[in-house]
């Protein structure tokens, strides 16, 4: 009798139900743990597939008899039931790892502290513009296992973060790009910024000399790593600061990427995708195109008719002249400073939430120059109001419809409302998406 390779997958959210598509499909035998309850459209598709599994608890008993555990990017290695298995042994990866054991694909992957998902959708686009059969994964569209097991791409563009590169083994994407890294999700790193830079370098770790590496050489960090660590793949670098030695620059308003036989040039300005954290992602995506062989004027027409994403600094509506601006995903400071960065009028800023141990010093000459009135979202305002109330006029709203009524009524013509808010959502909204979402409906309410 066959002796089936036992698979535990711990986390019954997308990527761990991907897993388990993939597993089952590959007929391993799949039992999957969640400590949570599982959401009933995913337990209805472990039914259907005839996949055991249980919630609210996970029994040690059971879980410890697999010969391989794949973790939820969400569970932390200190949760008791990975220490029990790396205890034994057992080795524990994450569903990209998985799912990379099934695909020929070429695969770009993308991580960063900020823009990723942007970018993966800019390189997604391009690369279907140039006619790829390509599939975009990871933490935008499909778990990266259950397109692996449902679809037959040529290339994936995957979009990636630390925890699901902890997790990665034998990982290896043909091109890599590394847009920044600034402190994020300390908490899961023994808040240490160094081992959460580690994490993202992991995007590199199995690549050679065949792959490429394409990264921000403007953030200090990625550049430190890169002095004191080898990188094995040939390494493209993109900047903004820089014009010399570096593979994508810009000049007098003009992104410049060297390609293969011609330069190619781009206005700031014909870019679709506003901001200066834009010319990095729009840099980036670019430079991975163009070493997929895109041609220039393909990716020159990408980047100026792609529409952008929601919720990522989305122009909502004119409202007598107020323009009102959704960048609910900004859920950390370093995205509110380009946020702010990239603001032209007066601006009545709204911001606000769960705070992840945010440093608001970096954000006070912005605020100054830019920010004429600040509206405080959130439970606690304390510290929003400790950090500016002696540069800009504070208000706290704890309704989003209060902040935009607020803030409409501080706004004049010709100024913009932007909803930035530097923190998390979860104090009075379920997630980002409700936050903006609530926050376009008061705007068309109003
Ligand atoms: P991620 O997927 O990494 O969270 P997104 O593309 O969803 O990133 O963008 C999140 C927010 O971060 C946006 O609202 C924008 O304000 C900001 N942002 C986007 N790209 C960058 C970048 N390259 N550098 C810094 N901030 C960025």
């Amino acid at each position: 009798m066959d002796i089936k390779t036992k698979i535990a997958i711990l986390g019954a959210g997308r990527s761990g139900i991907g897993a388990a598509v993939l597993a089952k499909k590959h007929d391993y035998e799949v039992f999957v743990s969640d400590f949570s309850p599982i959401a009933p459209e995913f337990k209805q598709q472990l039914i259907a597939l005839g996949i055991p599994f249980e919630e609210g608890k996970h029994s040690f008993e059971h879980i410890l008899l697999a010969d391989e555990i794949i973790k939820s990017p969400g569970i932390p290695d200190k949760a008791p039931i990975v220490m029990a298995a790396l205890d034994k042994n057992i080795p524990v990866i994450s569903e990209i790892e998985f799912a990379y054991r099934f695909t020929q694909a070429t695969i770009i992957a993308i991580t960063g502290s900020n823009g990723k998902t942007t970018t993966t959708n800019l390189v997604f686009y391009i690369l279907k513009n140039a006619g790829f059969n390509v599939g975009m994964a990871g933490n935008v569209g499909d778990s990266f296992a259950l397109s692996v097991a449902n679809d037959d791409f040529d290339y994936y563009v995957l979009e990636l973060s630390s925890f699901q590169l902890d997790g990665i083994r034998d990982f290896r994407p043909n091109v890599a790009i590394l847009l920044n890294v600034t402190p994020d999700h300390l908490d899961r790193y023994n808040y240490q910024f160094d081992n959460y830079l580690r994490s993202k370098f992991r995007i590199a770790m199995n690549q050679d000399e065949t792959d490429y590496f394409i990264y921000n050489i403007d953030d200090e960090a990625i550049v430190k790593y890169i002095q004191e660590n080898a990188i094995k793949s040939q390494m493209l670098s993109f900047s903004i600061q820089e014009k010399n030695q570096v593979h994508a620059f810009v000049d007098e308003q003009e992104l410049r990427i060297f390609g293969k036989d011609e330069l190619l040039s781009i206005g700031a300005n014909e870019l679709s995708l506003k901001g200066k954290h834009n010319i990095y992602n729009s840099m980036a995506a670019a430079v991975s195109a163009q070493v997929l062989d895109i041609r220039n004027e393909i990716i020159r027409q990408s980047l100026t008719n792609f529409k952008g994403i929601e919720h990522r600094l989305e122009p909502v509506l004119f409202i007598r002249d107020v323009l009102f601006i959704n960048d609910s995903k900004a859920t950390n400071v370093n995205s509110t400073w380009y946020a702010l960065e990239s603001m032209n009028n007066a601006t009545v800023w709204i911001a606000g939430g769960i705070d992840k141990g945010n440093d608001y010093n970096t954000l006070r000459e912005l605020v100054r120059k830019k920010v004429k009135a600040l509206v405080c979202l959130g439970l606690d305002n304390q510290k929003l109001i400790d950090a500016f109330s002696d540069i800009v006029p504070c208000y706290e709203a704890r309704t989003m419809k209060d902040a935009v009524n607020g803030a409409f009524l501080l706004a004049n013509k010709g100024e913009t409302v932007l909803l930035s808010p530097a923190c998390a959502s979860f104090d009075l909204f379920m997630n980002y998406e409700d936050r903006g979402r609530q926050f376009k409906d008061f705007v068309r309410k109003l």
